[in-house]
């Protein structure tokens, strides 16, 4: 947290506005949409809710179905299951690690057999980079379905120079704690249609009607941010130019010290457009490392480095096992690979060179005594 935080959410106080409404939740929405080009976005509770409210604008209810990357957060399905619908489930590529066109295209062909299109198709944006959009946007137009762009972790990334979640009908952000900015808790939906925002707006304040009275004919949710998160998030925002430099600086150091470590991959930048880095992600191929990314990650633990596995796939949750799945290939799943073999490395804005340099020689040290083994 900087002093642009503290100056807004004082004023917060001064004015006395501390309700989900107010000058900063006015101000937030207006420069999200300005940074990103967006026409609209509306503030909420967070990035989550922003996507329940995005299914209702596309209309999914009980029965329906959404095709969502199975590579992501739990959030992404969860508010899928709050409407009754069905989420199926996309792999990755391995050029950008997130939804693979070509099992998108798979998926949709069967399901137009099957006459059960989709209602939306959500593509979510890992670890700060935007997915391959125009072979996504290609196929949603040309079977009609709209998309919902998941971009919590891609704030600030490009897509051929548009701002990652502008792409589809709808995107989200999250400012949930652990984001590239935060409002300690919150999220902003974005769109081009106003007309579907100011709806987004009124669900968002318990469907209620214009009227003195407290008059309602839909049902509501408590989704709106509150005007002194609101405030964190004007003075994060400010930041987040100087953010993605930082965390770009965090993942050239590692792979400039890492990258020549045979077995040792980075998660790719594609070429159409700028990653945030948000998190440094890497895959460790255990036969030519001689290390199970496992062991790799309790090494890491012992020294008090906190690293995790990449997202475990929706199609392998116990919660979600039962729903379908399209692979990038028929007889290949990328992104149970990934979670195999993949990596996330602290990454921290505020990590010093250091530290960096601690977490380094520690995944060096453990390759090499793995290798040194292997070679005995
Ligand atoms: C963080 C995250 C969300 C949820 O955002 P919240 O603000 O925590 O509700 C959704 N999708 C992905 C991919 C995320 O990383």
């Amino acid at each position: 947290m900087g002093e642009a935080e503290q100056r807004y959410v004082q004023e917060a106080f001064i004015t006395n506005w501390i309700a989900p409404l107010g000058p900063n939740v006015d101000g937030f929405e207006r420069e999200v949409s300005e940074m990103t080009g967006a026409r609209g976005a509306v503030a909420l509770s967070s990035g989550t809710a922003g996507l329940h409210l995005a299914l209702k604008l596309a209309g999914v209810g009980r029965g329906d179905t959404v095709f969502v990357s199975t590579l992501t957060f739990v959030a992404s399905v969860n508010p899928i299951l709050y409407e009754g619908a069905e989420p199926v489930f996309i792999d990755s590529d391995f050029e950008t690690w997130n939804m693979s066109p070509k099992a998108l295209e798979r998926a949709l062909v069967a399901a137009r057999k099957e006459g059960r299109l989709p209602k939306a198709v959500m593509v979510v944006n890992l670890y700060g980079q935007s997915a391959d959009m125009d072979p996504i946007i290609d196929l949603c137009e040309r079977f009609g379905i709209p998309i919902i762009e998941d971009a919590a972790e891609s704030l600030g990334a490009t897509y051929k120079g548009k701002a990652s979640g502008t792409l589809g009908e709808f995107g989200i952000y999250s400012f949930n704690g652990n984001k590239i900015i935060t409002t300690s808790g919150g999220g902003m939906l974005v769109s081009d249609n106003a007309e579907a925002l100011s709806k987004a707006r009124y669900w968002a304040t318990q469907s209620r009607e214009p009227a003195l009275h407290y008059e309602h004919s839909e049902v509501g949710y408590n989704y709106r941010m509150s005007n002194l998160l609101a405030g964190v998030g004007r003075g994060q925002l400010q930041q987040l130019e100087n953010r993605i430099s930082a965390r770009r600086a965090v993942f050239d150091r590692y792979e400039q010290t890492l990258g020549n470590i045979e077995g040792v991959s980075f998660m790719p930048e594609a070429n159409f457009g700028r990653s945030t880095r948000w998190l440094t992600a890497l895959t460790i191929n255990p036969h030519m490392t001689g290390i199970a990314t496992t062991d790799l990650l309790r090494a890491l633990a012992d020294e008090n480095i906190e690293a995790r596995p990449v997202w475990k796939p929706m199609h392998l949750q116990p919660l979600l096992r039962k729903y379908d799945y399209f692979p990038h290939m028929p007889q290949y799943s990328v992104s149970d690979q990934l979670f195999k073999q993949g990596i996330c490395l602290p990454s921290g804005t505020a990590m010093s060179v250091q530290d960096q340099g601690r977490v380094i020689d520690c995944i060096s040290h453990h390759i090499r005594l793995s290798a040194k083994h292997a070679a005995i």
